[in-house]
């Protein structure tokens, strides 16, 4: 079995492993397609290549880190792409979970606090021709009001409470993915639900462990 195939494979095995948290025994075949498609190597460091395709994360720099796999596909999966979307994106870090959403949606827009990661993810994106993808630097708690409502939101850092900006620019019937608990070990991943009366449902779906998000950009945005 190839480096991709493997991955595929264990993503599937995770989502089988999962199923009882998360309510999906197996991901969309376009979720899968994107997996299979989008050069995940290019996404980590070079000297950590091999190691790729394993299912976990691993360090971009910066003390941040790209997502294990499994958790890209499932909260991919998650916010329920469809071809015509537009999608907003807080925690660009090396760019992968955005070139995922590329295949599966419009347009997505990509927030990241850390000006040399956005500048890098940018770069690589533009390389690898995912040209519906736009990365900001920016502090992702205020979302992007310009192009909001959203089809869908995905936050890839941890938040200790939801940005309530994040629910406010929703489109009524979107999904905001989103991992929510204190730094550390571990959070909840939570799918964020706007109803199309405008009320707001709440389900946990698995404990994941993610980077924090914080709070401000610095040098600010550009
Ligand atoms: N989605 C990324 C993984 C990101 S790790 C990938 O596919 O590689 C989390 C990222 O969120 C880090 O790059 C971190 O710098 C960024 N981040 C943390 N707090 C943030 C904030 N307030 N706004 C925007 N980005 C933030």
């Amino acid at each position: 079995m190839n480096d991709v195939n493997s991955m595929l494979q264990d993503i599937r095995w995770e989502t089988e492993a999962t199923r009882r948290y998360t309510g999906r025994a197996a991901l969309s075949p376009r979720v899968m397609q994107a997996m299979a498609e989008v050069p995940r190597e290019r996404f980590v460091p070079e000297d950590m290549r091999a190691l790729a395709f394993r299912n976990g994360p691993l360090p971009i720099g910066h003390g941040q880190t790209i997502s294990q796999p499994f958790i890209v596909a499932l909260m991919t999966d998650l916010l329920e792409p469809e071809p015509d979307d537009v999608m907003l994106e807080v925690g660009t870090g090396s760019g992968y979970q955005a070139a995922i959403l590329s295949r599966l949606v419009r347009k997505v827009y990509s927030l990241e606090v850390i000006e040399p990661l956005a500048r890098r993810a940018r770069a690589l994106l533009a390389d690898l021709g995912y040209d519906n993808v736009e990365v900001l630097h920016a502090d992702g708690h205020a979302g992007l009001p310009e192009h909001a409502p959203y089809d869908g939101i995905i936050v890839t850092a941890a938040a200790s409470t939801v940005p309530p900006a994040l629910i406010e620019q929703l489109k009524p019937g979107a999904r905001l993915v989103i991992p929510v608990g204190r730094p550390g070990w571990s959070q909840v991943l939570k799918v964020i639900e706007k109803r199309i009366d405008g009320s707001v449902s709440e389900r946990d779906v698995l404990d994941v462990a993610f980077v924090p998000l914080t709070h401000g950009t610095g040098a600010g945005g550009d």
